[in-house]
């Protein structure tokens, strides 16, 4: 039996609008900030929409009747699998084999493209059926929000056989809901990232306006965002006898001193990380990576030579505090490099601290 073009083309056209905004608005951020997980999030997005608008465009006419499991519905599936491994990837921190059976069950619905659709039907619903047993067990270890996601996964499971089986509409129109569900859900849960991204969309919201670089409020999301992913290191700078400049050569001379320091940084940080004016003569940089310790020194040195004043410097890194809980790790890894900007700063200023060291010594 075979059912209208509407009902069918249902999931692929819902998945393909969510894809087009996110993709818009993670580019636009791509190109005001030039963040690389940005491009990598607007490229992946970009390239998952490519999917199903080739297969449209190659299999569908407009008016034509689809079998239950045709094509355009199994690229929706994988559609979503994709979609699913992609906000995944760049929002949580994750065992490589954490990610294993997502990537099969992707692999295994990839390669059943080129099979008989009811074959391919039957073996992307038994895929999803391992991917719920393996969910289960994740979720009795402890990861209790799999299981929204085991329910859905053995439903659009029961629905693909059964469509494929008894060639049923309202099996189709199940799946084609189930499968909208699954992305709404995906998007919901990474939904920090995404609102983070909207609203970032609107650029001015997140930089300084005199230096340019990102602001405090930046700092504070991104820094608890990446840590998510992986360690981090911070460099805490504070220029030395800020004040005096002020007193001495004026107010603006200052600020022109800030607007030089910080693009001193931002050349230096280039594709390590972000720098971020936390306030006042404060610049914090949020490296992800290369040598955080050399870069700090790199900044010293370099503001020392080009610009007629110096910087007191703190570093630490987020591995220091492993172990314990990701709950505010970012700012108390801040909170760290601050307070070895600040032994920098009562042991003789212009340099750089990266232990703790000093603090027990001074104590
Ligand atoms: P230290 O070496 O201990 O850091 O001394 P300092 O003088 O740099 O530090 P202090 O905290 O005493 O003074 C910071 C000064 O920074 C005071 C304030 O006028 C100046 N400042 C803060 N924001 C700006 C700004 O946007 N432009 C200018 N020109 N000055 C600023
Ligand atoms: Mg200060
Ligand atoms: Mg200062």
């Amino acid at each position: 039996m075979q059912i209208t073009y509407a009902i069918s083309m249902l999931p692929l056209l819902n998945i393909a609008v969510i894809l087009i905004l996110l993709t818009v608005f993670a580019t636009h951020m791509y190109l005001k900030t030039h963040i690389r997980t940005d491009l990598h999030l607007a490229l992946s997005l970009g390239l998952i929409l490519l999917l199903p608008l080739m297969l449209f465009g190659s299999t569908a006419t407009i008016g034509e009747k689809l079998d239950f499991w045709s094509k355009p519905y199994h690229v929706a599936g994988l559609t979503v699998l994709l979609a699913t491994l992609a906000i995944s990837w760049l929002a949580e921190k994750r065992e490589f084999s954490e990610r294993l059976p997502i990537i099969v069950v992707t692999i295994v619905v990839a390669c059943s493209i080129v099979l008989p659709e009811i074959m391919a039907g039957i073996i992307f619903a038994l895929s999803l059926i391992f991917s719920s047993l393996w969910l289960y067990q994740q979720a009795t270890k402890g990861y209790k929000f799999e299981y929204i996601r085991i329910i859905l996964f053995a439903v659009i499971a029961i629905s693909v056989i059964g469509g494929s089986l008894f060639f049923s509409e309202a099996f189709a129109f199940l799946y084609s809901i189930l499968i909208l569900t699954l992305l709404i859900y995906e998007t919901l849960r990474y939904f920090d990232r995404v609102v983070f991204l909207l609203r970032s969309a609107g650029i001015n919201s997140i930089t300084d306006s005199l230096t340019g670089l990102f602001n405090k409020g930046f700092l504070s999301k991104k820094v608890e965002q990446l840590v998510q992913r992986g360690d981090i290191s911070i460099i805490f700078c504070d220029i030395d006898n800020f004040k005096n400049i002020n007193d001495k050569k004026g107010h603006e001379y200052g600020d022109k001193v800030l607007i030089n320091v910080g693009k001193i940084m931002k050349r230096i940080v280039n594709d390590n990380g972000f720098v971020c004016r936390a306030g006042g003569e404060e610049i914090v940089c949020i490296i992800v990576s290369g040598d955080a310790v050399n870069i700090a020194e790199k900044i010293r040195s370099s503001i020392e030579s080009e610009v007629n004043v110096t910087v007191s410097v703190g570093v630490a890194s987020s591995k220091e505090l492993s172990g314990q809980s990701l709950d505010q790790l970012g700012q108390r890894t801040i909170k760290k490099a601050d307070l070895r900007m600040y032994i920098a700063k009562t042991s003789g200023k212009n340099r750089v601290v990266y232990s703790d060291e000093k603090k027990e010594e001074s104590v």
